[in-house]
């Protein structure tokens, strides 16, 4: 059974996209004998660019067939350049799910639905959510058995991580969900600056600061250019090194849980 694990932050430009791909890719490399399942939940597609390139994907063959009420069928699921890892695209059309769901009895339910099968098929299954705590950002709090925060500190992001918690809290008492918190991630950290390092304590507070933080380098905006993961594109880089040391931490979190 598949781990399902939400990368989610209402705050855009946070590192959400990055780290769910340099997961998805850690994951499927370390591990050739597991399926790894990527679903793209923002509809400004970057991780699928990415992925899959620019081209269109129609709708029936994207996310947005996983909040549909008729099962999606496989064509969802695309392969990529790592034979044991997959994706589900989205599609400009997602927008339109916000206003579908709304009112919906089963509206926070239609993610966790379509990933009953999917979780049989896959041994992680990544959620890269939008910039919002959208209905589509609850659907996968739902469906997700683990959540991750990439975050970077300031003032605002203390308020943001607040209400994540606070969501995370009202979905798993009012939906009977089960989501844990895996804990936050520093990115684009730049650990010398004072004010950063003297308000950690303040969002260890609210959730858990974990071990791997995963620092700045150009070498990320060059791999996303040339649609290259970063272990591929550069492996000695400190960033390659850091989502490792991320993606075996997780897997500690997901073992000990499983315990
Ligand atoms: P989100 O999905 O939260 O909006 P992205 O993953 O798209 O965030 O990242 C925002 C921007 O920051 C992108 O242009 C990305 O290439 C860049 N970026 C992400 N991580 C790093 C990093 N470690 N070093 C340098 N740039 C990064
Ligand atoms: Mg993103």
């Amino acid at each position: 059974m598949a781990v399902v694990l939400s990368i989610t932050n209402q705050k855009g430009g946070v590192a959400k996209t990055t780290t769910a791909l340099a997961l998805a890719h850690s994951f499927a490399r370390r591990h050739s004998g597991k399926k790894i399942l990527l679903i793209d939940l923002d509809s400004q597609r970057n991780a699928t660019s990415i992925l899959l390139g620019t081209h269109e994907i129609q709708p029936a063959d994207s996310v947005y067939a996983l909040f549909q009420k008729d099962k999606p069928t496989s064509s969802v699921l695309h392969t990529t350049a790592l034979a044991n890892l997959f994706v589900i695209p989205s599609n400009l059309h997602l927008v339109e799910v916000e206003s579908q769901l709304t009112g919906a009895l089963d509206g926070f339910f239609r993610l966790n639905d379509a990933l009953q099968s999917l979780r049989h098929e896959f041994d992680y299954i990544l959620l890269d959510c939008p910039p919002s705590l959208s209905v589509l950002t609850i659907n996968a709090m739902v469906a997700a058995d683990f959540l991750l925060v990439p975050l970077q500190i300031s003032k605002f992001s203390i308020d943001g991580i607040q209400n994540i918690r606070d969501a995370v809290t009202t979905v798993n008492k009012r939906y009977n969900a089960h989501i844990k918190i895996a804990g936050g991630c520093l990115t684009l950290h730049d650990g010398r600056t004072t004010l950063s390092q003297a308000m950690i304590p303040e969002v260890e507070k609210i959730l858990p600061i974990l071990k791997s933080t995963i620092p700045r380098s150009v070498a990320v905006e060059e791999a996303h250019l040339l649609r290259k993961d970063i272990f591929e594109y550069a492996p000695q880089n400190k960033v390659a090194a850091a989502y490792e040391q991320l993606a075996a931490e997780l897997e500690a979190i997901f073992a000990g849980a499983a315990a």
